[in-house]
C-alpha cells in the first residue's frame, strides 16, 4: 500500500513547493474576510500535506507546513520576511525576569530547603548554579517531566530569588510595564489577527468531536476514502496485552506491534491501519472485541484522515504559538489576550476555557503540548496569570470531576496546574478572597465522597471498585487544598478573615463526616469473618494531617480568626458529641469519699471509633489558645464556660482505652485491621493530629475538673473501677486461681492506664501545653530517638513528623545534642547522642513503641552500668506547665492518685500470685518520682511568701486511712527496697527514698511548712552503711557467677567449633600453611636467590599436606595419589582491554595462540582456595546438579549459579565456581631430574640445535601426513634428514601423573577452553593447551596490574587465596601438556618459537608489534618440554628456559624500542652518559638503520634507557610471578619490601645481566639476524611510516570512568540523553556504563536487542561488547549501581555517592546533595580489576533471593 502511495506524494511535492509564503501572505493583507482566506488555505493544504500513508513521514510534513502554512502566518504577522520580522522583536524586546524553563522527564531541579517559599518551589541546573542556593541546604530531585523553573518569582524565594543570568538591575525594577508598547501597531493588529484566527483554529479541530465529518469551512471538495483506525491510551491495558491485540487485529510483526504500543502510550494515539473505512472498521472491531474482556475496551476511532491531518497541524500550529512568542513579551500578552478573550457564547467561551473544559476528552499528546502553550504563555504573563487563575479557579469544579472521571494520570490533566497557580501566595490570597476557593476545593472534594452512613459519616466499607478508583483520584484535591494554605499570609483583611472562616467552616464539616466513622465493636466469641476495610478512612487521615496542622497555624497568627475557629470548632464538637451519648445512662461513682456522675459506657462492648479529627482539631487550637495567651487577654471572648470537661475527654479516651484493651489481648477476635489502625494511630505519619491531640484533650481535661473524678472516670473507662473501689481486691484474686487470664489482662490494663498517667504529666513539651519553644520539642525527640541507639540521618528523619515543607527542624538542633561519626568504606554516617543529654532521658517517653522502650531502657542502663553509676532511670526534671494547664499537676497529689499508688504498692508487699507486676510497679515508682521531681522543683522555685501547695512527700507519708489501714506510700517503699524479688528496682527505690530526704532538707531549712515527722523517714546511717556492705558482698558473689558461667561458655563454644566448624579452621591453617612452607623454607640460603636457568637456586623437595574440605580427611599432594583440587571461576575478561571494539566474532575459527598486545580477550582464573578431593568434589557436584533438575521439576525457579553451565558453589564459603584446578607439585622438578651436562649451549647453540629439531619434526610430520607411502621410504627419508644428535622423536614419554590427576588436568583444560571462547566443549581440540597457558598468562597480569596500581611489591601482600590460585593454575598449565597430544603441543612451539626466529614453512605469523610477550613468553616455556622430552642431547630444561626467557626479552626491548621512544621529554639528563645508556643508544642506532632510518632520531641514552626500564618492568614483574610459581624458589626478601622499583633485584632473581643491553652483545651475530628479520616486517614499516598504531609500553592500567564529583551534573547529562532508537524520545532508565562510559537506554522496549536468540535489554547487550559478560553501570535516575554477568546475573551494588551525612540515596528519594566518595569508586573499581563482579552478584543473590528472580537481561 505504501508503496503506490509513495509516487503521488513525490509528485504533489513540486506543486506544494511553488507556494510562496510571501506571496500569500499578500493575498491574506488584503483580504476582507481574513478568516475565510485563512481557513480556505488551510482546507486547501493541509490535508495534502499530513497523513499521505499510514505512517507519518515527521521531517518532511514540518518542511512543507513551515513552507506551506506557517511560512504565510509569519510573513503576515511581521510584514516582512519574518527572518528580519522575528529578529527585530527580539531586539526591541525586555525580556522577563522569569527563567520558565519547562522541565524534561529525569531533569534535575533544585529547591533550597532555607529559602523555597515551599517545596514545589524549583530552580533548574543553570539558575540554581548561578544562584546564591548552590551554598544552601538545597534538595535536589527529578521532575516528572510538566512544571517549571521559578526563578525569577519573587514570590517562590524569600531570598535570592532571581540567579545571576535572570538578575536585574534592582534599579531598574518597573511596576508592571505594558510590553505592547515596544511593538508597533501594525504588529500588534496583524498578530492579533492571525493570533485568533490560528488559535481558534487549533482550539476547534482539536475538541472536534466528528469522526468522519470536518468543520464547514475546512470541508473539502473531493473527498478521498482513506481513513485511519486510531487506537488511544488507556491506563487500564498493559503493554502486553496491547501489543498482542495488535498483532492479531492489523496483522503486523511483533516489533511493529511494540512500536505502535510505544507510541500510543507516548503520545496517546496512534494510527494502527490506514486504508478504506471498511478494512478500518473491521481492524477496530477485532481490537474491541479482544480487549473488551477486562474491564472496558481499548478506545478506537476510525477517523478520516483529513481530520487527522488538521489535528495533526493543530498540534504543529499550538508549537509554533508557542515558540513565536518566545520572540517577544508582547506578542505573548497578545496570545494571552486572544485565548482568554470571551467568545461569543458568554461565559467559559474563551479559548483557553474551551481547551480547559475539554482537556479530559484529549488525547495524551495534544494535552500536553497545550499545557506547555499555557505554561510559556499564561502562566508567564504577571497580568495574564492573574486572570488565568481566576479562570481556573471558577472551572475548578468542572475540571476535577472531568479529571477524577479520566482515567489519565494527574501529570496528563489540566487539573494539574493548580501546583503553578495555587502556590503562588499571592495568586492563592487573591483567589481565597475572590473566588472563595478554599470552600470550593472543601466543597467539591465532599461532593466526590457521597457514600454516608446514617449519620452522615463516610462509609468507605462497602466501596465498588469505580468508587475506590475515584476515591484515589479525588485524593489529589487535598493537596490542592495544601497548595493553598502552605504560605501564610502575613496580613489579614475582614475579607480574607471572612472567607477563610467560610473555608474553616468547610473543612469543619468534611471533618464532621469523619468523626467517629469506621467504628469497631470488640468481637466476642467468634473470630471476625471479614476484615474490614480500614485504609481508605486512615487514608484520608494521613492526607489531610497536614492540612489539619496549617488550618491550626493560620488560626494561630490571627487571634480574631482562632477565637472564631474556637467557637466554631466547639459548637461542631457539641453537635457530633449529641449524637453519641443518646441512650447511654447516668451513673454514679464513688472513691475515696469522692464521687462523680458519668455515663455508663464501656468500651469492650459498644462502638468505639479511632478517628476523632474535630475534638483533636478543638485540641490543637486549645493550645493555640494557651499558646498566644489569648486565653487571658480576652477571657470574655472565648467559650470557656460552655466546655464540659467530661465530654471533651470522653471520646479521646474511649480511643486510648480501646488501644490499652488491644493490647491486653481483649480484641484479638477483631483481627489485623484493628491491630494496623492502632499502629498507624501511633505513627510518625499520623500521630500528631491523632495520638498526641488525643493527650492534649486529656490534659485539657485534667487542667479543668477536680483530679479525682478525672481518674475516677479514667478508672471507669478502663473498667477497673471496681478493682480499686474493692479494698481486698489483692488478696481475694489470689485466693482463686481460676481467672489468671482475667487478671492478667487486668494487669495490663492497670499497667496501661498508669503509662497513660504518667503521658498526661509528663508530655508538656508541645509549646502551649507546657512553657517550652519548637527547638525543645524536637531536642527532645531527637534525645529520645538516639537513646536508643545511634541512627543515620536519613533513619532520624524517618522517626520525626515532617511539616508541609518535609522539614523536621532536625538540623538546627542535631550538633545540641548529638556527635556525628563518619562512615567507613561501607555504612552510613551515624548520629551519636551526647552523654550529657542522657539525663533528660525519659523512660515512658510518649512515642516509644514497646520495642523501642525495651531497647532504650536496656541501652540507657547499659550505659549507665558503663559509667559505673547505679542503673536506676528517673523521670527528668520537666519544664513548667503553661497557666492553662498548671493545675493538671494536682493529680499527681489527688487522693485516687494516692490510693492507686498505695494499692499497688501494698500488693507488691503482700507479694502474691499474679495480682501485681512488675511493670505496673515499675510505672508506679516512675509516677512517685515525678511526683517527687515536681515538688522539688517547686520548693527551688518558690517565691518568697508563697506556699507551696504541692505537698506530696506530706501525703505519702502519712499512713492509710480506714477501713483497710495499710501503712504509708513510704513505709512501703522501705519495706520494699530490701525485697529480695526486686532486685532490678532497688536502684529506682533508692533513689526515690534519696530525693524525698533532700526535699525535707529543703523543706526543714526554708521551714515554710514543717514536714510531719513520721515513723518511716528514719534512715539511720547504720543501716545505710549496713545496707552498702551486703549489697558490695552480693555483688561479688554475682561477679563470680559470672565470670564462672562465661568460663563455662566458652569452653562450650570451643567443643562446639571443634564438633562442628572444623571445617572453617582448618581451611584456614591450611591457607596458611601452603604459604608458609615455601617461603620461609630453611634449606634456601639467604644468597642471591634465581628462579630459573641451569644457575636455579635448588629448592629441597617439600612435602605438602592438605585436608579436604568435604571429607576432613588429609593428604599428601604426590604424583601419583589421588587429585586434590581447588574450587575455581574461569571467566572471559576484558579487564585489561585496550581495544574494547574488538572481541571474538566467530569463535569455532578463532586462533588464540597470539595474544595480541591490546589483551582484548582474555581469560581470567580465580578461587577460593578451598581444597578439595577430586572424588569428593564430583560427588558433590552431581548431588548439586540432581537436586537442581528436581527443583527446577518442582518450580521453575532460577539459582544465583547455573549448573547447566557447570557452576556451582563453593562448599565452605559459596564463592561461584564453575571447575577445579588440581594441586600439583612443581612440574618441572620431574622432568628436570634426567640429564645433567654441565656443558650448556648458549643462546645461539641453542636457537641452532632448536631450529634443528623443529625442521626435523616438521618434515616427520609432513611424511606423515603423506598418504600411500611405503613404511620403508619413510624410514629412508628419516635416515636422510640426519636428525640432530641425541633427537628422538619416536620416543614418546610416560605420564607420571595418576589417573585421577590426569583426569582432573582435562577437566580443568577443557572448561578453560569452554569458558574462554565460548564454544562446546571439547578435549582434543588443539587450542585446548593454548588456552591454558593464556588462562595462566592472563591471570598473572593482572593480578600484577592490581599489585602495581596499589604500589605494593611483587609477593610478599599477595592474598592466600591469590597465592595458592596463581600457584595452582601455573603448575597446571605446566603439566597440562602430559595430557595433550604431544605433536599438537610441539606444533604450537614450532610456530610460537618461528614468531621469534623464523624459519620456513611457517605463513602467517604475527611481527612482533602485534604480541603478547609475556604470553609468547609463558606458551614458549611450557610447551618447551614437549620438545625437549625427545631431546637427550643433554640440554637441560633448564636452559631452554633461561634462553627463551631471554630471547623473548630482547624481543620486547626491541618491541619498546620501536613503539615507546618517540618522546624525549624535556627532563635533562643528569650526570654523564653510563655504559649502558650507550649501549641502548647503541642499539637503537643498529634499530634505527635497519628500519631505513624509518625510525625517530634520538640523542640522549639516558632517555632511552628510562623508557627501556619502565617500558620492561611490567613484563620482568610478571615473569618473576611466572618462575617463581613454576619452579617454586622462594622470592628474594629484597622483593618482598615496598618502595623501590628493584629493578636490579628482579633481573639478579630472573638470571638476567643488571645491564640487560648486555644480552645483545653477548649474542652479537645471532641477534643482528634477529633483529633484522624483526624489523623488515612488512606492518612494521608500515607502523614506522604512520600507517597504523601499535601499543606502547608500559601499557597504563585501565580505569573505570571519571565520574563528577557532583551527582546532580551526572543527572543533567543523562537528562539530555535521548534514546538512540526512538527518535528523540528521553529514556526513562538512562545508564551509564563505567566501564567506557556510554550512555545506555536500560530497562525499557525501545532497545532490546537479539543476542544469541533472545531479547535483551541495552544494558545486557553491552556488556556482550563492552566486558565480555559482565558490566558494571550506574543507573543514573535511581542513583544505583548496577553489575551484571551473563544474561541471568545480577545486583544492585551501593553507589559511590554520598550525601553530607554519609548516607547514599538509592532512588534519590531524599534528595540530598549527593558528592562522589572516591574511596567507594575505587572499592567498585577494584571489584572489578580482580575480576570479582560475578562473585559479588552471586553473594548478593545467595543473600538476598528476590534478586534471582529478576530480569535482568531485560535491564
Ligand atoms: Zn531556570
Ligand atoms: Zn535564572
Ligand atoms: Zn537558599
Ligand atoms: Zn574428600
Ligand atoms: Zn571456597
Ligand atoms: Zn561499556
Ligand atoms: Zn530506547
Amino acid at each position: 500500500m505504501a508503496s503506490e502511495l509513495e509516487p503521488e506524494v513525490q509528485g504533489l511535492d513540486r506543486s506544494l513547493l511553488e507556494c510562496s509564503a510571501e506571496e500569500t501572505a499578500g493575498k491574506w493583507l488584503q483580504a476582507t474576510d481574513l478568516t475565510r482566506e485563512v481557513n480556505q488555505h488551510l482546507a486547501h493544504y493541509v490535508p495534502k500535506i499530513y497523513c499521505r500513508g499510514p505512517n507519518p513521514f515527521p521531517q518532511k510534513e514540518d518542511m512543507l507546513a513551515h513552507q506551506v502554512l506557517l511560512g504565510p502566518m509569519e510573513w503576515y504577522l511581521c510584514g516582512e520576511d519574518p527572518e528580519l520580522g522575528f529578529s527585530k522583536l527580539e531586539q526591541t524586546n525586555k525580556p522577563s525576569h522569569l527563567c520558565g524553563r519547562v522541565f524534561k522527564v529525569g531533569e534535575p531541579t533544585y529547591s533550597c530547603r532555607d529559602c523555597a517559599v515551599d517545596p514545589t518551589c524549583v530552580l533548574c541546573m543553570e539558575c540554581f548554579l548561578g544562584s546564591i542556593h548552590r551554598d544552601h541546604r538545597y534538595r535536589m530531585t527529578t521532575s516528572g517531566g510538566g512544571g517549571f523553573c521559578d526563578c525569577g518569582d519573587t514570590e517562590a524565594w524569600k531570598e535570592g530569588p532571581y540567579c545571576q543570568k535572570h538578575d536585574l538591575n534592582t534599579s531598574e525594577i518597573e511596576e508592571e510595564e505594558d510590553p505592547l508598547v515596544h511593538l508597533s501597531e501594525d504588529v500588534i493588529a496583524r498578530t492579533y489577527n492571525i493570533f485568533a484566527i490560528m488559535f481558534r483554529y487549533a482550539v476547534e479541530i482539536l475538541t472536534w468531536e466528528k469522526e468522519s465529518e470536518l468543520p464547514p469551512d475546512l470541508e473539502m471538495v473531493e473527498k478521498s476514502d482513506t481513513y485511519y483506525c486510531m487506537l488511544f491510551n488507556d491506563e487500564v491495558h498493559t503493554y502486553e496485552q496491547v501489543i498482542y491485540t495488535l498483532q492479531k487485529a492489523v496483522n503486523c510483526t511483533q516489533k511493529e506491534a511494540i512500536g505502535f504500543a510505544t507510541t500510543v502510550d507516548r503520545d496517546g494515539r496512534r494510527s494502527v491501519r490506514y486504508g478504506d473505512f471498511q478494512y478500518c472498521e473491521q481492524a477496530k472491531s477485532v481490537i474491541v472485541r479482544n480487549t473488551s474482556r477486562q474491564t472496558k475496551p481499548l478506545k478506537v476511532q476510525v477517523m478520516h484522515s483529513s481530520i487527522v491531518a488538521h489535528q495533526n497541524f493543530g498540534l504543529k500550529l499550538l508549537s509554533w504559538l508557542g515558540s513565536i512568542i518566545g520572540y517577544s513579551d508582547g506578542l505573548r500578552r497578545i496570545l494571552c489576550q486572544v485565548g482568554l478573550q470571551e467568545g461569543p457564547n458568554g461565559e467559559n467561551s474563551s479559548l483557553v476555557d474551551r481547551l480547559m473544559l475539554s482537556d479530559s476528552k484529549l488525547w495524551k499528546g495534544a494535552r500536553s503540548v497545550y499545557h506547555q502553550l499555557f505554561m510559556s504563555s499564561l502562566l508567564m504573563d504577571l497580568k495574564y496569570k492573574k486572570l488565568f487563575a481566576v479562570r481556573f479557579a471558577k472551572n475548578y469544579e468542572r475540571l476535577q470531576s472531568d479529571y477524577v472521571t479520566d482515567d489519565h494520570d494527574r501529570e496528563f490533566s489540566i487539573a494539574d496546574l493548580s501546583v503553578q497557580i495555587f502556590t503562588v501566595p499571592s495568586l492563592a490570597r487573591m483567589l481565597i478572597t475572590e473566588e472563595n476557593l478554599m470552600t470550593i476545593i472543601i466543597k467539591t472534594f465532599m461532593d466526590h465522597l457521597r457514600h454516608r452512613d446514617a449519620q452522615g459519616r463516610f462509609q468507605f466499607e462497602r466501596y465498588t471498585a469505580l468508587q475506590a478508583f475515584k476515591f484515589r483520584r479525588v485524593q489529589s484535591l487535598i493537596l490542592d487544598l495544601k497548595y493553598v494554605l502552605i504560605s501564610k499570609p502575613t496580613e489579614w483583611s475582614d475579607d480574607l478573615r471572612q472567607k477563610f472562616l467560610e473555608g474553616f467552616d468547610a473543612f469543619l464539616e468534611l471533618l464532621k463526616c469523619m468523626q467517629g466513622m469506621d467504628p469497631v465493636t470488640r468481637q466476642v466469641g467468634q473470630h471476625i469473618e471479614m476484615e474490614p476495610e480500614w485504609e481508605a478512612a486512615f487514608t484520608l487521615q494521613m492526607k489531610l494531617t497536614h492540612v489539619i496542622s496549617m488550618m491550626q497555624d493560620w488560626c494561630a497568627l490571627d487571634e480574631k480568626v482562632l477565637i472564631e475557629a474556637y467557637k466554631k470548632c466547639l459548637a461542631v464538637l457539641t453537635q457530633c458529641h449529641g449524637g453519641f451519648t443518646d441512650g447511654e445512662q447516668p451513673v454514679t461513682l464513688s472513691i475515696c469519699g469522692h464521687s462523680v456522675e458519668t455515663i455508663r459506657y464501656c468500651v469492650s462492648k459498644e462502638k468505639v471509633s479511632i478517628h476523632l479529627p474535630v475534638s483533636r482539631l478543638l485540641a490543637g487550637l486549645h493550645v493555640l489558645v494557651s499558646k498566644s495567651e489569648v486565653a487571658y487577654k480576652f477571657p470574655e471572648l472565648l467559650p470557656l464556660s460552655e466546655l464540659s470537661p467530661p465530654m471533651l475527654i470522653e471520646h479521646p479516651l474511649r480511643c486510648l482505652v480501646l488501644c490499652a484493651q488491644v493490647h491486653a489481648g481483649m480484641w484479638r477476635r477483631n483481627g489485623f485491621s484493628l491491630v494496623n489502625q492502632i499502629y498507624y494511630y501511633h505513627n510518625v505519619k499520623c500521630r500528631r493530629e491523632m495520638f498526641d491531640k488525643d493527650i492534649v484533650m486529656l490534659q485539657t481535661g485534667v487542667s479543668m475538673m477536680d483530679p479525682n473524678h478525672f481518674l475516677m472516670i479514667m478508672l471507669s473507662r478502663f473498667e477497673l473501677h471496681q478493682i480499686f473501689s474493692t479494698p481486698d481486691y489483692g488478696k481475694k484474686i489470689s485466693s482463686e486461681t481460676t481467672h489468671k487470664d482475667l487478671v492478667q489482662q487486668n494487669n495490663t490494663l492497670i499497667e496501661e492506664m498508669l503509662y497513660l498517667i504518667i503521658m498526661l504529666v509528663g508530655e508538656r513539651f508541645s509549646p502551649g501545653v507546657g512553657q517550652v519553644n519548637a527547638t525543645d520539642e524536637i531536642k527532645r525527640e531527637i534525645i529520645h530517638q538516639l537513646s536508643i541507639k545511634p541512627m543515620a540521618h536519613s533513619e532520624l528523619v524517618k522517626s520525626l513528623p515532617e511539616d508541609e515543607n518535609k522539614e523536621t527542624g532536625m538540623e538546627s538542633v542535631i550538633e545540641a545534642v548529638a556527635h556525628f561519626k563518619k562512615p567507613g568504606l561501607t555504612g552510613r554516617g551515624m548520629y551519636e547522642l551526647k552523654p550529657e543529654c542522657a539525663k533528660e532521658f525519659n523512660l515512658y517517653f510518649y512515642h516509644f513503641s514497646r520495642a523501642e522502650q525495651s531497647k532504650a531502657e536496656e541501652a540507657q542502663r547499659k550505659l549507665k552500668r558503663q559509667n559505673k553509676e547505679d542503673t536506676a532511670l528517673p523521670p527528668p526534671a520537666l519544664p513548667p506547665f503553661c497557666p492553662l494547664f498548671a493545675s493538671l499537676i494536682n493529680i499527681l497529689q489527688s487522693d485516687v492518685m494516692l490510693l492507686i499508688m498505695r494499692t499497688v504498692l501494698q500488693w507488691t508487699v503482700e507479694h502474691n500470685g499474679h495480682v501485681w507486676s512488675e511493670s505496673m510497679l515499675q510505672r508506679v515508682l516512675h509516677l512517685i518520682g515525678m511526683a517527687l521531681q515536681e515538688e522539688k522543683q517547686h520548693l527551688e522555685n518558690v517565691m518568697e511568701e508563697h506556699v507551696v501547695t504541692f505537698t506530696f512527700t506530706q501525703k505519702i507519708s502519712k499512713p492509710g486511712e480506714a477501713p483497710n489501714n495499710s501503712p504509708s506510700i513510704l513505709a512501703m517503699l522501705e519495706t520494699l527496697q530490701n525485697a529480695p524479688y526486686l532486685e532490678v528496682h532497688k536502684d529506682m527505690i533508692r533513689w526515690i527514698l534519696k530525693t524525698f530526704n533532700a526535699i525535707k532538707k529543703i523543706r526543714e531549712s526554708s521551714s515554710t511548712s514543717p514536714v510531719a515527722e513520721t515513723e518511716g523517714t528514719i534512715m539511720e546511717e547504720s543501716s545505710r552503711d549496713k545496707d552498702k556492705a551486703e549489697r558490695k558482698r552480693k555483688a561479688e558473689i554475682a561477679r563470680l557467677r559470672r565470670e564462672k558461667i562465661m568460663a563455662q561458655m566458652s569452653e562450650m563454644q570451643r567443643h562446639f567449633i571443634d564438633e562442628n566448624k572444623e571445617l572453617f579452621q582448618q581451611t584456614l591453617e591450611l591457607d596458611a600453611s601452603i604459604s608458609a612452607v615455601l617461603d620461609n623454607s630453611p634449606m634456601v640460603s639467604d644468597m642471591t636467590r634465581t628462579a630459573l636457568g641451569p644457575a636455579q637456586t635448588p629448592v629441597p623437595e617439600q612435602r605438602q599436606f592438605v585436608t579436604c574440605i568435604l571429607c576432613q580427611e588429609e593428604q599428601e599432594v604426590k604424583v601419583e595419589s589421588r587429585a586434590m583440587v581447588l574450587a575455581a571461576f574461569v571467566q572471559r575478561s576484558t579487564v585489561l582491554s585496550k581495544n574494547r571494539s574488538k572481541f571474538i566474532q566467530d569463535p569455532e575459527k578463532y586462533d588464540p595462540l597470539f595474544m595480541h598486545p591490546d589483551l582484548s580477550c582474555g581469560t581470567h582464573t580465580g578461587s577460593c582456595g578451598h581444597i578439595m578431593h577430586a572424588h569428593c568434589w564430583q560427588r558433590y557436584f552431581d548431588s548439586v546438579q540432581a537436586k537442581e533438575q528436581r527443583r527446577q521439576q518442582r518450580l521453575r525457579l532460577h539459582t544465583s549459579y547455573d549448573v547447566e553451565n557447570g557452576e556451582f558453589l563453593c562448599p565452605l564459603c559459596e564463592c561461584l565456581s564453575n571447575t577445579v584446578i588440581p594441586l600439583l607439585l612443581p612440574p618441572r622438578n620431574i622432568f628436570n631430574s634426567r640429564l645433567h651436562f654441565s656443558d650448556q649451549p648458549n643462546l645461539t647453540q641453542w636457537i641452532r640445535t632448536i631450529s634443528q629439531q623443529i625442521k626435523a619434526l616438521q618434515v616427520l610430520r609432513k611424511e606423515e601426513n603423506t598418504p600411500n607411502t611405503a613404511l620403508s621410504k619413510n624410514l629412508e627419508n628419516v635416515d636422510e634428514l640426519q636428525l640432530p644428535e641425541g633427537f628422538r622423536p619416536d620416543f614418546h614419554p610416560k605420564n607420571p601423573y595418576s589417573e585421577s590427576i590426569k583426569e582432573m588436568l582435562t577437566t580443568f583444560g577443557t572448561a578453560t577452553y569452554k569458558v574462554g571462547l565460548k564454544v562446546h566443549p571439547n578435549e582434543e581440540d588443539p587450542r585446548v593447551p593454548i588456552m591454558c597457558w593464556g588462562s595462566c598468562a592472563y591471570t598473572i597480569q593482572s593480578i600484577e596490574r592490581i599489585l602495581n596500581d596499589e604500589d605494593k611489591p611483587l609477593f610478599s601482600s599477595l592474598p592466600c587465596r591469590l597465592d595458592d590460585c596463581l600457584r595452582s593454575l601455573t603448575r597446571f598449565a605446566a603439566a597440562h601438556w602430559t595430557v595433550a597430544s604431544l605433536s599438537v603441543v610441539q606444533g604450537h612451539f614450532c610456530k610460537l618459537f618461528a614468531s621469534l626466529v623464523p624459519g620456513d614453512n611457517h605463513g602467517d605469523l604475527p611481527c612482533i608489534l602485534d604480541i603478547d610477550m609475556f604470553h609468547l613468553l609463558v606458551g614458549l616455556v611450557l610447551a618447551f618440554p614437549a620438545l625437549q622430552c625427545q631431546d637427550f642431547s643433554g640440554i637441560s630444561l633448564g636452559t631452554g628456559d633461561l634462553h627463551i626467557f631471554h630471547l623473548v626479552t630482547m624481543a620486547h626491548i626491541i618491541q619498546i624500542l620501536l613503539t615507546s621512544c618517540t618522546e624525549e621529554n624535556g627532563m635533562d639528563q643528569e650526570n654523564a652518559s653510563g655504559e649502558e645508556e650507550l649501549a641502548v643508544l647503541a642499539l637503537y642506532k643498529t634499530l634505527h638503520q635497519y628500519t631505513g632510518s624509518a625510525l625517530k632520531e634520538m640523542h640522549s641514552g639516558w632517555h632511552l634507557l628510562r623508557n627501556v626500564r619502565a617500558g620492561i618492568m611490567p613484563f620482568l614483574r610478571c615473569s618473576a610471578l611466572f618462575f617463581h610459581y613454576l619452579n617454586g624458589v622462594p622470592s628474594p626478601p629484597e622483593i618482598q619490601a615496598s618502595g623501590t622499583s628493584h629493578f636490579e633485584h628482579l633481573c639478579n632473581y630472573l638470571s638476567l645481566p643488571n645491564n640487560f643491553i648486555c644480552l645483545f652483545q653477548e649474542n652479537k651475530e645471532i641477534m643482528k639476524l634477529l633483529i633484522e628479520s624483526w624489523c623488515h616486517n612488512i606492518e612494521v614499516k608500515r607502523y614506522l611510516e604512520g600507517e597504523r598504531d601499535a601499543i606502547s609500553y608500559p601499557r597504563e592500567s585501565n580505569k573505570l570512568i571519571d565520574l563528577p564529583e557532583d551527582y546532580s551534573s551526572l543527572i543533567n547529562q543523562a537528562s539530555n540523553f535521548s534514546c538512540p532508537k526512538s527518535g528523540g524520545d528521553k529514556s526513562r532508565a538512562p545508564t551509564l556504563c563505567l566501564v567506557c562510559g556510554t550512555l545506555l537506554c536500560s530497562q525499557s522496549y525501545c532497545c532490546q536487542t537479539e543476542l544469541e536468540g533472545e531479547d535483551v535489554g541495552a544494558c545486557t547487550a553491552h556488556t556482550y561488547s563492552c566486558g565480555s559478560g559482565v558490566g558494571i553501570f550506574l543507573r543514573v535516575r535511581e542513583c544505583q549501581v548496577l553489575f551484571l554477568a551473563g544474561k541471568t546475573k545480577g545486583c544492585f551494588y551501593s553507589p559511590p555517592y554520598l550525601d553530607d551525612y554519609g548516607e547514599t540515596d538509592q532512588g534519590l528519594r531524599r534528595g540530598n546533595p549527593l558528592h562522589l566518595c572516591r574511596e567507594r569508586f575505587k572499592k567498585i573499581q577494584k571489584l572489578w580489576h580482580q575480576h570479582s563482579i560475578t562473585e559479588e552478584i552471586g553473594h548478593a543473590q545467595e543473600a538476598n533471593q528476590t534478586l534471582v528472580g529478576i530480569d535482568w537481561q531485560h535491564l
